[in-house]
Formats: structure tokens, sequence, C-alpha cells
């Protein structure tokens, strides 16, 4: 599933393609997305300009100057730039047509959004209620402090609650803990300032170099073989569970708390 590094690689992949160019058609042969893309979008941005090609959270903001395009690529979806003439698969359901490159999205699940939402994209339903971006100006350790006060539930949930903090899935909340070394069921509100700052430090970290990661692959978003740009990574926890901790070779652990499997090393995450 694209988690935040990988949207925002396909938003600095697909930018320097399209920002700044009148969009001649939006082609839609599928409409049936998890949403259904409204029957009049192509007549709302055919013509204009698109202004620019920006993230929030895991959706990307195409800005025209009417209003946003917001799409989620679901659980399968790539957005790539590829060569209008170039025939379209079976699961390529909307085209935005840049004269003779054609920003395309690909769905095999259809579990991808293209909806429309004029004016100020933040007041869209889906944008209005999200915490900040955790690697922008507004997460900080105090605000992490802040937010926790009193929290009783697991550490690893509020990482992952997008009203208090966008774009952290299960793999980089469960990345994130280990760099800081923070046990993922640990009562939120037993952090103090130390563990706080650390924890945000290594958030941001986790998530710079998954996008530096996907950096060396962004040609994979302009091009014909259709292969979705995500990248593995090395992860020190993430779906390891029995093989030896990177770190001090214990095996690492998997727990389910909240239909949600953890993964932890009991040596090198400690309840306090
Ligand atoms: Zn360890």
């Amino acid at each position: 599933m694209p988690e935040l590094p990988e949207v925002e690689t396909t938003c600095r992949g697909i930018r320097p393609h399209v920002q700044g160019r009148s969009l001649s058609r939006l082609v839609v042969r599928n409409p049936r997305l998890r949403v259904v893309v409204a029957a009049d979008l192509p007549a709302r941005i055919e013509g204009a300009r698109l202004d620019a090609v920006e993230r929030r959270a895991k959706y990307l903001l195409l800005r025209f100057p009417a209003g946003t395009v917001i799409v989620h690529l679901g659980m399968s979806g790539s957005l790539r730039v590829v060569a209008t003439a170039e025939p379209a698969g079976v699961h390529d359901h909307v085209d935005f047509v840049f004269g003779e490159a054609a920003l395309r999205l690909r769905d095999p699940r259809r579990f991808g959004m293209v909806v429309w939402q004029p004016g100020e994209a933040a007041a869209h339903p889906l944008l209005a209620h999200l915490g900040p971006e955790p690697l922008g100006d507004g997460f900080d350790a105090a605000y992490l402090l802040r937010i926790t006060r009193g929290l009783r539930a697991p550490i690893k949930h509020v990482l992952m609650d997008s009203r208090k903090l966008v774009g952290v899935g299960n793999i980089y909340a469960s990345e994130s803990l280990f760099r800081a070394r923070i046990h993922p069921l640990e009562p939120a509100g037993q952090l103090g300032p130390r563990r706080c700052a650390r924890l945000v430090e290594c958030v941001r970290e986790t998530l710079a170099a998954a996008i530096a990661a996907g950096g060396s692959t962004l040609r994979d978003f302009v091009g014909g073989d259709g292969r979705p740009g995500y990248f593995q990574q090395q992860y020190f926890v993430y779906g390891r569970h029995g093989e030896p901790c990177r770190v001090c070779g214990t095996p690492v652990r998997r727990i389910v708390s909240a239909q949600r499997a953890s993964f932890y090393c009991p040596r090198c995450q400690r309840r306090a």
C-alpha cells in the first residue's frame, strides 16, 4: 500500500512533467473507484492550467484555478507520466492528458479516489480533520508531549491516528518506534519530554530515509513499463518476526493489538 514516502516520491516525480501545463483532456475509462469519479469533472478542469502538484497526508493535490482534484492511490494505485499515445491497460482508469504526456492512474483494486473540491482543498471532509504533517513544522516534541498527556492508548496507535499525525502507517510507526527504542504498546501518556523529542526525531528520520530511498526510483514514475515505483526497503523490524534484530541479534517479535500487527525487538524496546 502506498504510504507517505511513496506518495511524496510520486508527487516529486510527476511534478516537473505536468505542473504549469494546461490539461487538454481528462479521460475516465472507469469511474467506479472507491468513490465514483464525478461525471462533470472533465468539464470543470479541461483547458485549465495545473497550477501546482502537492501532497497532504497520503493525498495528492492537483491544484487548478477553480479548485483541486484530490487523488488517493488506495491499496494498489500508481500515478505515472506516460506518452499519451501509449495504449491503456485494463487497470488504467483515468488519464490526465497534457498534450503528448499524460498522467495515468493505474489501480487494479480500485480503492483509489479522484474527487473534486472547489475552492480551498483543505475544506474537503477528507482533509478537514487531519493532524499535522510529520515532516512539517507543526510536529515537534512540544506538540507530541501535549497531545499524549493523560493518554493510556499505546503510543503506536497515537502515531497512526491521522487526526493527531498524518501519513504514518503501520510500517513507519513500527520502524520509528524501533529507532526511538520505545515499545509499541507503551501508554502514550508515559512518554516524557525526552522520549517525545527522540520519537519526533525518529519519525522524521525514518520518513526522510524512505523518501531518499525512493529518490533513486523516480524514473519509475516516468516510463511505460507499468510497474508502480514503490521501493523495497530494508526494515529494522517490520515484517521480520523471528529474525534477528539488526542491532542486538534478539529475535524480533510480533504482537497483535487493535487488529494490527506490531513488530518490535524485546531487548531494544523495553517497556519503561
Ligand atoms: Zn534489538
